[in-house]
């Protein structure tokens, strides 16, 4: 059968998902089910074998993830599930979801295996047990000869991407794998083509396994110009606000992002921006909504960041741009999405975000609208400043020269203004024209600082965090010793940990972000910083062990590349891979891992182990000061404090 069509999708609850995984789904934000999801769930939860049609991008992980977990016996800690995966990353994306989903299952644990990774620790972690092994096939089959894992309890087999690893030629390491697993377990297959061998792989291995294929019905959609941004560099928020600025004939944008709470943090993040932007989700009351669609009819908001569901049977004839920021599950909510541009005759402007692990998608939806779909370049930083500066002269010019705008009485405030103050009237207008586009500056950031000005709204209010890096009693900003700050002897056991960020390549991220945004808003300093590894959608970055709480809790929030970084330490069992920087100027690429208590040539500190002394006060500020010099060019986030 084919995937439901949107109008007619279940809710998570009609698909018969236990409470422990219905909370959650509520807190990630997911909406409703994808079409995988809604049309794989019911029957893997009914113990059905299945052969899925889908690529990445389609939700697939949680349509195999969440009826697992719905079934998993959680006090016993043999491996009931096996996941096949035909790479490390995938392997680890999946063990990443597994964990998410299932964040309200005491007892839970999932272990990655791939080969590259120590065998001593895999072997160490495998007799600790877990219920769900994810694995690339050459390992797992080690550890089955090995005896080192075994496979009597399973009750579940997943082949995910079974067309890659039948390209990078493990099909036959595939089929010795199910022929040593027992043959009572349920299996899923799933794969984004159906290739002759995968098929065939199927008949011998599956019970009359019901077929899922995501619908790619074509369509026509002559009337909407459609592009593509490939999502590289530079990070999505900047990306979109500079097509914002820059795009001709932008009348009114709908923004399509997959959360409820993807449309709250990106409409926050446009209006601090100073664009008239608002939100669109199904948890929002039916009047609200009706009444931010009345805004966007009658001129009051500009862009409106909606989910699918919400975003359904929109009729707002000046919607001239759709975007899709987040890439939708198939084509067919692609077609609708576009479709709300486009209207009343009108001409319509689509464009596309596709990460370049999403590329599949887009030739997906290309085949369904039978257009070819462009790619754009994005406007330069001094292009998008450069408009903003003529369409504000402009503004100017226009005011002056229409005469329903009665200046008189502004004239002789000006002009008191001038001759109590001895003013040029040039010094008067550039602080007039400053205070007219405080809340959108004309002069747009730097590469490399789309979080600055995201992660200010953090900050403001806030003390930076560098009271708690005096050795001592801790002080206030204002030099008092503060009762109330966390003592720095938090630092003082000189041990480094590994922590877990939620930003990672895909999100374009190098990791002079990654130390930008620790520098800045935990008041922790560079060389407190160690060793990042950049993973696909994650990464991972050395600090000093045991932060505290609240400095955990700031780091949580902060947001680089659109991302918030939700820190938590890397567990043990999770033995992620070391990954080196790529990037040729990147500092870190040849150093040995960092210990912040290593002696650097021409450094004094950290000479020898145990010599780790908490980074004080005045290297905080030292570290402030230099990050803000090294960009050559003051912060949005100092700008906006100080005007400087
Ligand atoms: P996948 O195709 O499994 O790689 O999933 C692609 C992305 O969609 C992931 O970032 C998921 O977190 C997200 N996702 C999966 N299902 C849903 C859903 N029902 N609602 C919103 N986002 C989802």
């Amino acid at each position: 059968m084919t995937s439901p069509a949107p109008s007619t999708m279940p809710s998570f609850e009609q698909l018969g998902l236990p409470d422990s995984l219905l909370s959650m789904l509520s807190e990630v934000g997911y909406e409703i089910p994808s079409p995988i999801q809604a049309a794989c769930i019911p029957y893997l939860l009914a113990g059905r074998d299945l052969l899925g049609e889908a690529q990445t991008g389609t939700g697939k992980t949680a349509a195999f993830a969440l009826p697992t977990l719905a079934k998993l016996d959680l006090s016993n800690m043999r491996p009931q599930v096996l996941v096949l995966t035909p790479t490390r990353e995938l392997a680890l994306q999946v063990s990443e979801a597994f964990t998410k989903y299932a964040h309200h299952l005491q007892n839970f644990h999932v272990l990655p295996i791939y080969g590259g990774q120590s065998m001593v620790v895999q072997l160490r972690q495998l007799s600790r047990g877990a219920q769900v092994i994810v694995g690339t096939p050459g390992r797992i089959m080690d550890h089955l000869e090995r005896k080192s894992l075994k496979l009597d309890a399973l009750t579940m087999l997943v082949l995910d991407e079974a067309d890659e690893m039948l390209r990078m030629g493990f099909i036959d390491d595939v089929e010795w794998i199910l022929e040593h697993t027992p043959s009572t377990r349920q299996t899923a297959l799933f794969s984004a083509t159906m290739p002759a061998t995968i098929r065939e792989v199927a008949r011998r291995h599956l019970r009359e396994p019901e077929e899922v294929r995501i619908r790619t019905a074509t369509s026509t959609v002559e009337k909407i110009r459609q592009r593509y941004w490939l999502v590289r560099g530079v990070d999505k928020l900047d990306a979109l606000t500079r097509i914002l600025d820059a795009e001709e004939k932008l009348d009114a944008a709908l923004v399509f992002v997959r959360t409820k709470i993807g449309t709250e943090e990106l409409a926050d993040k446009l209006a601090a921006r100073g664009y008239a932007a608002a939100a669109l989700n199904g948890d929002m009351t039916q009047s609200l909504r009706e009444r931010v669609i009345e805004q966007l009819k009658n001129g009051s908001l500009d862009i409106v960041i909606a989910t699918d569901v919400a975003a359904r049977g929109i009729d707002v004839p000046r919607i001239s741009h759709v975007i899709n920021y987040d890439i939708p599950y198939d084509t067919e909510a692609y077609v609708h999405r576009i479709g709300r541009t486009g209207r009343a005759g009108r001409e319509g402007v689509a464009i596309l975000f596709v990460a370049p692990r999403e590329r599949r998608m887009l030739k997906s939806i290309e085949h369904a609208t039978r257009q070819q779909i462009e790619p754009i370049a994005l406007p330069s930083r001094e292009d998008v400043s450069s408009l903003r500066v003529s369409q504000f002269k402009q503004k100017v010019l226009d005011t002056l020269a229409d005469p329903d705008m009665e200046l008189g009485f502004f004239m002789s405030v000006v002009e008191e203004l001038v001759e109590e103050n001895d003013l040029s009237s040039r010094e008067l207008a550039a602080a007039l024209a400053y205070l007219v586009q405080a809340g959108r500056p004309l002069q747009i950031e730097e590469e490399g600082r789309g979080w600055d000005q995201a992660t200010a709204l953090h900050t403001q209010g806030k003390p930076l965090r560098e009271d708690i890096f005096t050795t001592g009693a801790p002080r206030s900003r204002t030099g008092r010793r503060d009762a109330n700050a966390i003592p720095a002897k938090v630092f003082d056991n000189g041990k480094v940990q590994r922590y877990w960020i939620a930003v990672g390549r895909d999100h374009g991220v190098m990791p002079k972000d990654i130390v930008g945004a620790i520098i800045n808003e935990s008041g922790i300093e560079g060389r407190s910083i160690g060793q990042i590894d950049l993973f696909d959608d994650f990464s991972t970055v050395e600090l000093p062990a045991q932060l505290p709480d609240d400095l955990l809790n700031v780091l949580r929030g902060v947001v680089v590349r659109s991302q918030r970084l939700n820190i938590r330490p890397v567990r043990d069992d999770e033995n992620l891979p070391v990954r080196r920087p790529q990037n040729r100027d990147d500092p870190r690429r040849d150093k040995k891992p960092s210990k912040p208590w290593e002696k650097k040539s021409g450094e004094k500190r950290f000479a020898r182990s145990g010599d780790f002394r908490p980074p004080r006060r005045d290297d905080a500020r030292q570290s402030e000061r230099r990050s803000f010099a090294d960009k050559g060019k003051v912060s949005g986030w100092k700008k906006r404090r100080g005007h400087e």
